[in-house]
């Protein structure tokens, strides 16, 4: 996982909403953010001038924090959203979506983004029946995603049988096989993070 600075819940108060970064802690009461959704720090509630300048990068962040992509990677996203036909924002945020470690956070086999980068790292996952251990792989419409067959009676996907897990309708999971499918490639609306894109394209313009 690329490396922020100082513990993950206090990374959500700083850019003033939930990242989902601590797992299933994110969804209940013991929440940080849910609990005091205020920056961190001696003076952090009482901050309140932001240049257009901040508000840009404070998206920005976001998103990188949020999926835990670095400075240099995250830029290559938007340069090449940059070179796609249509709306710039959203191509950088599907083209980010498509993360294999993103996808298999999605279809639940992991509770957070770091734990399916671990996953990934640790060489459980297969893409059309091949191994793939690179957590930024790019995944495309009609791959096969599954949990590599000798790795099946690990603890950590022994819990998945039979659960019943939300997840976007471009991607589909059997938790009893444990594979999945991209049914199709991730659009805007399916992407549920709260960010205002063209204020990144915006701060990348400059
Ligand atoms: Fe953020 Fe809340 Fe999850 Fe902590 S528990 S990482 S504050 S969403």
């Amino acid at each position: 996982m690329a490396k922020t600075v100082g513990p993950d819940c206090r990374q959500c108060r700083r850019e003033g909403c939930k990242l989902f970064l601590k797992g299933e802690r994110c969804t209940t009461k013991k929440c940080a953010f849910e609990r005091r959704p205020v920056i961190p720090g001696q003076h952090g509630a009482s901050r309140k001038r932001v240049t257009e300048y901040g508000t840009q990068l404070r998206e920005k962040q976001k998103v990188k924090k949020a999926y835990g992509i670095l400075e240099k990677q995250f830029r290559r996203y938007y340069e090449e959203a940059e070179r796609m036909k249509g709306v710039t924002g959203e191509n950088m945020l599907s083209l980010i979506e498509r993360r294999l470690d993103n996808v298999i956070y999605r279809m639940g086999i992991g509770s957070s983004r770091s734990e399916c980068r671990q996953i990934v790292n640790h060489g459980h996952i297969t893409v059309n029946g091949k191994s793939v251990n690179i957590a930024s792989y790019r995944v495309k419409a009609g791959d096969v995603i599954a949990v590599k067959e000798n790795k099946k009676d690990l603890e950590m996907f022994k819990d998945l049988k039979g659960m019943k897990i939300v997840m976007p309708k471009w991607l589909e999971f059997n938790t009893e096989t444990l594979t999945g499918k991209i049914l199709d490639l991730p659009k805007r609306e399916d992407i549920d993070l709260n960010i205002k894109e063209h204020l990144i394209i915006e701060l990348y313009s400059r």
